[in-house]
């Protein structure tokens, strides 16, 4: 078999070996069962524990009060970007967005589609290099929440904390999801696409608040209704039996190896080595705000276009896979999500020093 190469894609990405080796073993035979989890109904013995463990272990590993209900959601968080905003308003509601980049943009013009949302904060001003404080937010009037992107996969900006306001949150947490705590006093809604930091792609985990749950919008379909979905564990229609069964093996790969506190110490460790291999030589470039950078997704530049270039390629060759930057903002990007492995982020590392040795101009 060729030898698994160190994989920094933006996700899908890497999973961790343990996992898709456990999932092999199964793949044939489930549980003695003669076929494999894909084959079998949800609504039986063999899938519906599967489901129940994975609701729990969500919920208990994020550290989710009572009061919040998690949900397995069909498809990526993109469904969740007008799902949220056709269940929590109606036509003439109003809520806010903080424009932070190019996922954030995404979900506000879908909650545009939808109902009223007002972009309070446009990372545009500011070339998506920074992120607001506090202070910088004013939530209209009438906004029934403020929607916020943790972190911004292509842009490579993090929010430390959540912002304080006055109004709820509603946060797409896709691409640090369980790397952080999370300030569940301040949230109605916490979303994310999975296939970053815990399962194949294709499925979203939500948690949402008890009060939040009956849906604002009077003529909503049942299938973008968290509550109809709430009241049937889940499982309104087929759920993707699959993701949910992977999503349980990364759930407790991540609990044995430390859950939350761990991979944030680890996101904080990494991200940090990688910032310090930039800052230390002219030669690579992040201009992100430093109170900003993501601990998850490293972007930065070389000197030219055409060195961007030649760095990700040459890396590819060294079995450094997915190092270039999103089509919409060019570079390099590493994103170093759980299961990547520290030896990923040193190979790495040594590769900069070695590239910026050989191409200074
Ligand atoms: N939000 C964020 C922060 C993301 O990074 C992504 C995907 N990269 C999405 C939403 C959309 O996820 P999907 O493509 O699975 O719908």
């Amino acid at each position: 078999m060729t030898p698994r190469i160190f994989n920094f894609s933006a996700g899908p990405c890497t999973l961790p070996l343990e996992v898709l080796e456990e999932a092999q073993a199964e793949l044939l035979d489930y549980h003695g069962m003669g076929m494999s989890i894909m084959e079998i109904s949800h609504r039986t013995r063999f899938f519906e524990p599967v489901l129940y463990e994975t609701l729990d272990l969500a919920k208990r590993l994020i550290g989710a009060p009572e009061c919040f209900t998690p949900l397995l959601l069909s498809g990526g968080a993109s469904v969740q970007f007008a799902m949220s905003a056709m269940h929590l308003l109606d036509e003439n509601d109003e809520a806010a967005i903080i424009n932070s980049g190019v996922w954030a943009n995404k979900a506000w013009l879908e909650g545009n589609r939808i109902a009223i949302m007002h972009n309070i904060w446009n990372g545009a001003d500011h070339q998506f290099l920074t992120l607001p404080n506090d202070e910088a937010l004013t939530i209209p009037k009438n906004a029934r929440y403020l929607h916020v992107t943790s972190n911004e996969t292509v842009d490579g900006l993090q929010f430390p904390q959540l912002p304080k306001v006055d109004v709820p949150l509603v946060v797409d947490v896709s691409s640090d999801f369980y790397t952080r705590a999370i300030d569940w006093d301040r949230c109605a809604l916490v979303y994310g696409g999975v296939q970053k930091n815990l399962a194949p792609s294709g499925l979203s985990l939500a948690f949402i608040h008890q009060d939040f749950l009956p849906p604002k919008r009077k003529r909503l379909p049942n299938i973008f209704n968290y509550q109809e979905i709430a009241k049937m564990d889940s499982m309104y229609n087929t759920p993707p039996t699959w993701q949910i069964y992977m999503l349980n093996l990364g759930l407790k790969w991540l609990e044995k190896n430390g859950g939350i506190p761990h991979f944030h110490a680890l996101a904080n460790k990494r991200s940090a080595k990688l910032y310090q291999a930039i800052d230390s030589t002219d030669f690579y470039q992040n201009t992100i705000d430093k109170r900003y950078r993501s601990t998850m997704n490293v972007v930065f530049k070389t000197p030219s276009d055409a060195l961007d270039t030649r760095f990700w390629q040459e890396a590819e060759q060294q079995g450094l896979y997915a190092l270039k930057g999103h089509k919409l903002v060019g570079g390099i990007r590493a994103s170093i999500y759980n299961a990547l492995p520290d030896s990923a982020v040193d190979a790495l590392i040594a590769f900069m020093t070695d590239f910026a040795n050989e191409n200074k101009i």
